[in-house]
């Protein structure tokens, strides 16, 4: 019998498992895909360490006139699946008023700011050293109003996290970046954070040294996950797999698999999109064009042209809209060429209404939570997975353990069941 079962095999559930290892269990790690293969794969690839305030639902009128009206290119949204937005949505809404948001950040900014630490030791061993960029990322403006708020911001962030940062005027910024086709107001150039060439094989590469360091990874399907006397089971194409625990990381589908064992999780499913283009004249570092919501990140396969969040239930149709505004803000900035793939990717950030990721034990007997890392967990799944493991270990303590955060994870707790 194995000790612990890691179900899912994105950054989330790849890192728990490493953490686990590396403090004594016996892990098997299973996924129905090759790992990395999921939302860790179609993402920004930054592993930030500015992100030190998680994004809050909007909170004043105006703000939330412009998403209900679809001004700007940042929020998607359709009628028809009002039905299963509002009751995410309204505690989102809740959690992010001015006193619960700021226990929020106090518990996010302190995650944040080890993110690449916690990254570099599984970084070194898994040899991907290749995949990683140390140059930070810049968010460009193109209005002079909006530069100069964010300068102020940057300034504020550096003062109260200690997060580093140049600000770059719009001389500096395009002798920086010769590939710009037109002049902005300025930039923010986040110092400290790293990226990633190629999300997926980082991923990919931390797997196999799990598989290396001793870790048995199969191919099972998690939702054949049942109690079995003391602990839990599952089916592998290897035959059944039973352990003692159980560590959900299946990002936006652990509530699908939680509700058949009656928790009901309140995510909000912010879906994303990417495409990659294949010309020579991209952005030297990875850059967010901030009023159109779009990031273009350079990457092995090409430059990742990538979304703003589209509120939408997971199995609905994906829309176009926000990647044709952002594709077209991108080829305003830069000469990207043609696009490499027929259709743009998709895929769903696992967002909580509090903003902070599901760190900790559910009712039942070892089964534990590991998912709703939202826009940050391919940052923070070395970070969350090391704190699991203590947490699971009985030692630390975990800034997220559950009981701390009542209101907001009230789903969670109820009444202990089995
Ligand atoms: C457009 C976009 C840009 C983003 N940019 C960034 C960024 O720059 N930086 C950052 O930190 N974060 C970013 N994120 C967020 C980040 O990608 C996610 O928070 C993170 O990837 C979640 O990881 P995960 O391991 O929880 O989920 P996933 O990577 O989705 O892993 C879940 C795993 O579960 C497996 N699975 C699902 N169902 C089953 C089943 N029935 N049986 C077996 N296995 C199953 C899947 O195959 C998958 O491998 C971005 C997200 C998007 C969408």
């Amino acid at each position: 019998m194995t000790d612990t079962l890691v179900l899912g095999a994105g950054m989330v559930g790849v890192s728990t498992a490493l953490a686990l290892q590396e403090s004594g269990h016996q892990v098997t790690l299973l996924d129905h895909k090759a790992p990395g293969r999921e939302t860790s794969y179609g993402n920004a690839g930054f592993i930030q360490t500015e992100a030190v305030e998680p994004y809050p639902f909007p909170r004043s009128l105006r703000e939330i006139l412009s998403v209900v009206f679809k001004r700007g290119n940042d929020v998607d949204w359709r009628m028809r699946d009002i039905g299963h937005l509002a009751w995410p949505l309204w505690r989102y809404f809740s959690q992010s008023a001015p006193a619960p948001y700021a226990r929020t950040v106090a518990a996010y900014s302190k995650l944040v700011l080890r993110a690449s630490d916690d990254h570099a030791r599984f970084i070194v061993p898994a040899g991907a050293d290749d995949l990683i960029v140390r140059q930070g990322w810049r968010a460009v403006y193109r209005t002079p109003e909006k530069f100069e708020a964010a300068a102020i911001r940057a300034e504020r962030l550096k003062l109260d996290y200690g997060v580093p940062s140049d600000v770059l005027g719009a001389d500096e910024l395009a002798l920086r970046e010769p590939g710009l086709r037109r002049r902005l107001a300025g930039a923010v150039h986040w110092t400290s954070p790293w990226t990633c060439l190629n999300p997926g094989e980082l991923v990919a590469r931390y797997a196999s040294l799990f598989v290396k360091r001793g870790g048995t990874l199969v191919s099972a399907d998690a939702m054949s996950l049942q109690q079995h006397g003391s602990g839990w089971r599952v089916q592998s194409a290897e035959g059944t797999m039973t352990a003692q625990n159980a560590v959900v990381c299946l990002g936006p589908w652990s509530p699908a698999l939680l509700k058949r064992f009656g928790y009901r999780v309140p995510m909000v499913f912010k879906r994303g999109y990417h495409r990659h283009f294949a010309g020579k004249d991209g952005p030297q570092i990875s850059t967010l064009d901030i009023e159109n919501s779009t990031v273009i990140a350079p990457m092995n396969r090409g430059w990742r042209v990538l979304t703003g969040a589209h509120m939408a239930p997971p199995g609905t149709a994906p829309a176009t809209r926000q990647i044709l505004r952002s594709v077209e803000a991108a080829h305003e900035l830069f000469s990207l060429g043609e696009p490499i793939e027929d259709t743009p990717w998709s895929g769903y950030r696992p967002c909580m209404p509090d903003m902070l990721p599901v760190v900790g034990p559910g009712r039942h007997k070892g089964l534990w939570f590991h998912f709703g890392h939202g826009h940050q967990g391919f940052t923070l799944g070395p970070t969350t997975a090391l704190l699991l493991a203590e947490q699971m270990n009985g030692v630390g303590t975990n800034p997220l353990a559950l009981p701390l955060l009542p209101l907001a994870r009230d789903w969670a707790l109820g009444h202990a069941k089995a």
